[in-house]
Parts: C-alpha cells; sequence; structure tokens
C-alpha cells in the first residue's frame, strides 16, 4: 500500500488518514462546511526521548528509532454524535506478548464440533412459539435471555467463516420472520436488533455460527435511540439530516463505496479497527435485496481481502412499530449496519481498555486502507 511520497519509518502505515486535514482543505465550498459542521479534526504531535541502549529494539519494533522519536497522531470526532477517536500509527506495531499467532484457526474450529448449536433442537430451548426456520439456519431461544424476547440464529454450517450473500440474505429474513412470530404473541414489543459475534474474540461463547436477534419494548436499545436523538438536535441545530452528511462526508474525502442507493463508509470514527456502516436510506426494508448484498460485500471484503476473522456486527433500524408520534424521526432514521474488526483470535491482549470504555478509543488501522480492500473486492 505504501506510495513513494509515504514516510518510510511508518512502513506504509496510517499516512492515508494523517493527511485528512489536507483533504478537507482542498474541498469545494459546500463540501468544506459540511466536514466543518459534522466533524472536529485535530492533528496531535507527540515527541519521546530514547536512550541508545533502546534504538536496536526500537527498530525491529517500530522500523526506526526516529519514528517513535517523533510521531504524528490524528484525533477525530463526530460533533454530532460525540464519537471520537484517535488514529495513531505506531499502535498496530507493538510488540504483543501471547502465544504463536501461526495456530491453525480452522483446526481449532473444528476441534469444536460437536458443539451444542450442532444439534440446535437438542442443543437450545425453543421459544414458547416454536422455532423459525430459514433456508440456512433455525432459531432457538437463547438460554439465558437478555430480553423478554432472544434468539439464537443457528447456522447450519458449524464454521462461522464458512459464510456467503446468500447466507447474509437469510439471517436479515430470519431475523425477522423470527421477530414478527414474536410480535404476534406480543405486539408491544417493536424494538428489535439483530447482533453477531464472530468467535471470541467478539465476545461469541459458542465457535459454532450464529447471530442473535431481540426483541423488546419501551425505548429502544440506548446506542441507536442516541443516534435518533442526536440527529433530532443536528437537523434543529444545522437544517441537515445527519446520515446523508454522514455519507456525503465519507464521500466526498473518497470513503465510500456504493452499491445500488448503499453506501459502504470506511468510518472515520471508527468504535475500534476498521469499523464499516452499510447505510440505506430511511424505510429500506433490511430483507431488500440490494442491502443484502452491499452487506455480504462487505463481509466478504473483511474475510477474504483484509484477513479479519473475528468481528461484530449489527443491524440498526427503527423499531417495528413507528406510529408513535411523541418520537420524532423515526421517519428519518436510516437502516444500517455496522461492522467492526476484532483483531487476531489468537492475541492474548483484549483490543478494548481503560481508552474504549472511559476516554477515547485508539485505532492503529487506517480507513483508506480499510476502503482500498473494499473497492478491490
Ligand atoms: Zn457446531
Amino acid at each position: 500500500m505504501a506510495g513513494p511520497s509515504r514516510p518510510p519509518c511508518l512502513g506504509g502505515r496510517l499516512t492515508g488518514i494523517l493527511e485528512l486535514p489536507s483533504r478537507i482543505e482542498s474541498l469545494a465550498d459546500a463540501a468544506r462546511a459540511r466536514v466543518d459542521r459534522l466533524l472536529d479534526v485535530r492533528p496531535i504531535s507527540g515527541q519521546t526521548d530514547p536512550p541508545a541502549s533502546l534504538e536496536p529494539w526500537l527498530t525491529d519494533t517500530f522500523g526506526s528509532a526516529d519514528a517513535v522519536r517523533g510521531q504524528s497522531m490524528l484525533r477525530v470526532t463526530n460533533l454530532a454524535t460525540l464519537e471520537a477517536t484517535v488514529f495513531a500509527p505506531l499502535r498496530s506495531h507493538r510488540p504483543i506478548d501471547g502465544p504463536d499467532h501461526a495456530r491453525d484457526l480452522a483446526a481449532e474450529i473444528a476441534a469444536t464440533e460437536g458443539d451444542p448449536f450442532c444439534d440446535p433442537v437438542h442443543g437450545t430451548p425453543a421459544d414458547t412459539f416454536g422455532r423459525v426456520r430459514g433456508a440456512r439456519m433455525v432459531s432457538g431461544a437463547n438460554a439465558a435471555l437478555a430480553d423478554a424476547h432472544h434468539a439464537v440464529l443457528v447456522f447450519d454450517e458449524h464454521d462461522p467463516l464458512a459464510f456467503d450473500a446468500a447466507l447474509i440474505a437469510d439471517l436479515f429474513a430470519t431475523g425477522r420472520a423470527w421477530a414478527d412470530r414474536a410480535r404476534s404473541e406480543d405486539p408491544e414489543a417493536s424494538n428489535y436488533l439483530l447482533v453477531w459475534n464472530c468467535l471470541w474474540r467478539a465476545g461469541g461463547s459458542i465457535v459454532h455460527g450464529h447471530a442473535q436477534a431481540l426483541l423488546g419494548r419501551g425505548a429502544h436499545h440506548a446506542r441507536v435511540e442516541r443516534v435518533r436523538r442526536d440527529a433530532e438536535l443536528y437537523r434543529a441545530s444545522h437544517e441537515a439530516d445527519l446520515a446523508s452528511d454522514l455519507v456525503d462526508v465519507h464521500r466526498d474525502l473518497g470513503l465510500t463505496v456504493d452499491h445500488d442507493g448503499i453506501s459502504v463508509l470506511s468510518h472515520l470514527v471508527p468504535v475500534k479497527e476498521r469499523e464499516l456502516l452499510v447505510i440505506a436510506p430511511p424505510g429500506t426494508d433490511e430483507r431488500d435485496p440490494t442491502f443484502g448484498a452491499a452487506v455480504a460485500r462487505a463481509l466478504l471484503a473483511y474475510r477474504d481481502r483484509l484477513g479479519v476473522r473475528s468481528f461484530n456486527l449489527a443491524l440498526w433500524r427503527p423499531p417495528l412499530a413507528t406510529d408513535d408520534a411523541t418520537v420524532p424521526g423515526w421517519d428519518a432514521f436510516p437502516t444500517m449496519v455496522r461492522i467492526v474488526d476484532r483483531g487476531d483470535p489468537f492475541t492474548r491482549p483484549s483490543d478494548i481498555g481503560a481508552m474504549e470504555l472511559y476516554g477515547t478509543p485508539i485505532v492503529g488501522s487506517d480507513p483508506y486502507d480499510v476502503v482500498a480492500g473494499l473497492r478491490d473486492a
């Protein structure tokens, strides 16, 4: 990925995102104004003073001692949502004290065959209304509920990385069919969330491929509700639509891939490494084939081009019943999927530390490298 203009001390990493301020400077006035109302972009520089005895190790680890002496970072803040990220180029070079990364993930996955999800009818409880069967998966009730209705959607394939576009389409269809069945027994439950934790780094307790669907009453899940509120405040402050600005800013800065009116964004404010947002216009049904195809292309690029093995995915959409006039903004809320890389399954340290929980997430991957991987797919 390294071009001739990239400083060799960074090994080709992150210079793309560090060039963001100059990309913004070169935008036309309207696009520049849109960036300015949505984002705060702040270059950060720092210096260190390493002893000579440390230089060989610094050279081995980070490419040179000078790369550690003078460092450039960038903090990007979404002013509407207050999501923020520090892009720190040297973080991805940090030495990891752990087991051999060359261990065979496929063998590790195969070794767990015979788990409860290999026989979901006997290995999981059913919902009181029974099970929903899709083309490539079957529902069970989560044995430890996290909402009034909480399903596991157990894939026929044991290997969680053996997904394809048809499985992604089936996931959206089966999840929604399950939610509709649950709503027929509990019509007041309309807050629907579909999530997928792939492998243990992402919080998956069972290796076998599966996602989860939740349906409950009351306000929507807090992270979704937060964005609805932020978008309403943004509309009041700027007379602009938050989701449209988010897409347009990423497009103007070269960070989107578009498929049939659906945009895949290499997020400028990633919650952690390589976050993608798949954004469709408000009112888009997640079962729309073009939406499923866009999510599938993103996930296949993740697995096959970017080498991601463990990820979290969430479908964010308005409640299934949005006729409550006291809650404005759902009609303008996009249908979207968020996907984030959780790192090497054999790396011992968690990718989530105190900074991610209580400060500002630190990210070592470059959104421009991520979007290049999407474009090649
Ligand atoms: Zn299994």
